[in-house]
């Protein structure tokens, strides 16, 4: 996801770490630690504590922690409100279980972005075929890793040394350290998602 505003007022202005810097993120550099307040000119609406607003800050930290767009956001709850289940729960699964998100959670990259980056680039395979999608919804029994030849690439062998700032892999993934590769065992649970939201707030949004 393109976004103009520096990342962390993101997390600023939703008074919430959301990990979009990767290691800096777990250093004392952190602006949320740091307590720096929320932009100014923040309050787009008359009530700072209306229910819309409540309902769209909460989409909102969603679609930044996860790094989608509003079009692709849409996409996915209507894919939840297809599934039969419950809606709100089901869109995280579905946002948990992205490509990007996968190499994170695991906790072999530092951030989202970075993920992004080296799927676009064509670093990382699924069931040894390269796979250069982002949003790629992984799927039980998915093994993920990286290409041979990027593997030996000083600046990514580096970040894989580096480690991701997540230290300990969800029990629905499987990290081989060794092999430098993912399988995903099972779809996440809801109190697996990362992110920390009440995902009632945007299905009411959405059911406005
Ligand atoms: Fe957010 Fe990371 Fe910036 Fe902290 S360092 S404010 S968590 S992006």
């Amino acid at each position: 996801m393109k976004t103009r505003a520096p990342v962390c007022k993101i997390c600023r202005r939703e008074d919430t770490k959301l990990f979009l810097k990767g290691q800096r993120c777990v250093t004392a550099k952190c602006a949320i630690d740091k307590g720096r307040p929320a932009p100014s000119g923040n309050s787009r609406y008359s009530s700072p504590n209306s229910t819309y607003r409540l309902q769209l800050r909460e989409k909102e930290k969603t679609r930044s922690f996860y790094g989608v767009l509003e079009r692709q956001f849409r996409r996915y709850f209507a894919m939840a409100q297809k599934s039969g289940q419950a809606p709100g729960e089901k869109l995280l699964i579905f946002l948990e279980r992205r490509l990007d998100n996968t190499l994170v959670v695991a906790g072999l990259l530092p951030s989202r972005r970075s993920a992004r980056q080296l799927i676009s680039s064509g670093h990382i395979r699924v069931n040894g075929r390269r796979m250069s999608i982002p949003s790629y919804l992984v799927d039980n029994g998915d093994e993920v890793d990286f290409r041979s030849a990027s593997r030996v690439l000083p600046k990514l062998k580096e970040m894989i040394l580096a480690g991701g700032v997540v230290k300990q892999c969800p029990a629905w993934l499987n990290l081989d350290k060794e092999a430098v590769k993912i399988k995903v065992l099972r779809e996440p649970s809801r109190s697996e998602v990362s992110v920390l939201v009440e995902e009632g707030h945007i299905v009411n949004l959405y059911s406005r």
